[in-house]
């Protein structure tokens, strides 16, 4: 028979040595959006269609060529998420937690579906962390935000990534810009793509964020918004600038930027690196005053950004960003024989509920093969127990690292552990680095 050996194209198996990178990085995220005061929520995979067809938009490229969508058995519209926010929207609502006290802050890690290309950094599943503050009218919230991804990036060791900053405007200013790019595009109407042509009397907007090279270009010629705002989107746009000025977050303006989602107003940003890539796009997002409302609720203000993982950690080993070592197995016993053995069972069980990482023979391998084992699982002691250590009740412990063998009975080896494992903390900690490791206490 033939073997199956090949996951979907797009995908990708993370094995343990991967995931262990993966949930490190996601456990500093969490443990960031913690501190900021955001918790967590979780959401099903799949929504119906209408959800992201109302909030993403029916003129964007992800509605309209990325989307998973299929009919379950009793003909509904079903859709895999493609992206974390509406499905985190329509649950604050449909929970009423937009009737409590306000902002409210709601953060996940989830999987995204698009049907795309696959290549480096573009994946058909992939991970977004993300957070949405909702409630919130000021630019403190936009402000609060970014600086939360700032201090995600901080953390994590990125470096040679960049903010880009812009406003996309209101319903209120947004038409005049609107009539600009269309009278624009109208004198360039023969180059755009077919989709583009479409899409510019629905939404011209879309236009500056066509991927195909011929449309690509004409955007860089096209009106700009900022000279369009008005004086409401003007001012929020100032003091978010003011507040990253203050708060010394380096960004650039960028008024070409209006991100792949419908939902937004005023506030896009993107933190991009040019260090993996054509798909440098690390982290995007923005305000959405116009979301609760598009979904059925009453306006709320709303601010948010996704990033994604993978993106994340191509980028983190593009700049060498440290990850932590594996852990390492605490103590590998080697029993010698049947008996050995037996008791071995009994000991490595009370080892694992005293909480140490304990390993022992699985395979009825040789002395020197089990030592050879103990070296390749990085074990930090090994004991080795044959007949005349189990008549003495007690066996030698070797540090694996030092060569130092002493005598511990094994009555005495948890707590023989323990101790060894609190003087080896005590000089670890002056040398892990203060941030991660006053992160990850507690
Ligand atoms: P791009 O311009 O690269 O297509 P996007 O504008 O579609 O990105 P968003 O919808 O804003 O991206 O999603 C937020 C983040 O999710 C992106 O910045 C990126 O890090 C990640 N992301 C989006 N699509 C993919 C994908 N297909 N594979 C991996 N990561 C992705
Ligand atoms: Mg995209």
């Amino acid at each position: 028979m033939a073997l199956i050996t090949k996951a979907p194209r797009g995908t990708q198996d993370f094995v343990p040595a991967e995931s262990a990178k993966m949930r490190y990085i996601e456990g500093v995220l969490m443990k960031i959006a913690e501190k900021y005061g955001f918790g967590e929520i979780r959401t099903p995979s799949f929504e119906h269609t209408e959800l992201f067809v109302r909030s993403v938009g029916d003129t964007t490229d992800v509605v309209q060529k990325e989307m998973y969508t299929f009919e379950d058995k009793k003909g509904r519209s079903i859709t895999l998420k493609p992206e974390g926010t509406a499905g985190a929207v329509r649950a604050a609502m449909e929970h009423g937690l937009l009737a409590e006290a306000l902002p409210l802050k709601l953060s996940y890690i989830t999987p995204c579906f698009r049907y795309e290309k696959a290549q480096a950094g573009r994946y058909r599943e992939f991970h977004q962390f993300g957070v949405e503050l909702l409630g919130a009218q000021s630019s403190a919230a936009d402000a609060e935000v970014i600086g939360l991804v700032n201090q995600c990036l901080t953390t994590l060791g990125v470096e040679s990534i960049r903010l880009f900053i812009n406003s996309i405007g209101c319903p209120n200013c947004r038409p005049g810009y609107q009539k600009a790019l269309r009278e624009y595009y109208q004198a360039h109407y023969d180059d755009l793509c077919p989709t583009c042509k479409d899409r510019l009397e629905r939404n011209p907007l879309r236009l500056l964020d066509c991927k195909e090279e011929k449309c690509h270009a004409l955007a860089e010629h096209a009106p700009v918004i900022l000279d369009y705002l008005c004086e409401e989107c003007q001012q929020h746009f100032d003091t978010l600038k003011a507040r990253l000025d203050s708060m010394g977050i380096p960004y650039e303006v960028d008024p070409y930027i209006v991100r792949g989602l419908d939902y937004y107003t005023k506030t896009v940003f993107e933190f991009k690196t040019e260090t993996i890539g054509a798909q440098g796009t690390v982290c995007g997002g923005g305000r959405y005053d116009g979301l609760v409302e598009m979904l059925g609720g009453q306006k709320q203000p709303a601010v948010g950004f996704g990033m994604g993982l993978e993106r994340l950690a191509l980028v983190m080993e593009a700049c060498g960003a440290l990850l932590p070592e594996q852990p390492r197995c605490d103590i590998c016993l080697v029993p010698l024989g049947e008996k050995a053995s037996v008791y071995c069972s009994a000991l490595i069980q009370r080892l694992r509920e005293e909480g140490f990482a304990a390993e022992s023979d699985l395979m009825g391998r040789s002395l020197k093969a089990q030592l050879k084992y103990a070296n390749k699982i990085a074990a930090r002691y090994t004991m080795v127990i044959g007949d005349a250590e189990l008549e003495a009740g007690s066996a030698r412990l070797k540090d694996m690292d030092s060569g130092a063998e002493a005598e511990v009975a094994f009555a005495r080896l948890a707590a023989e552990l323990t101790s060894r494992e609190a003087d080896r903390l005590c000089q670890g900690i002056a040398q892990t680095g203060p941030d991660v490791a006053g992160l990850l206490k507690e």
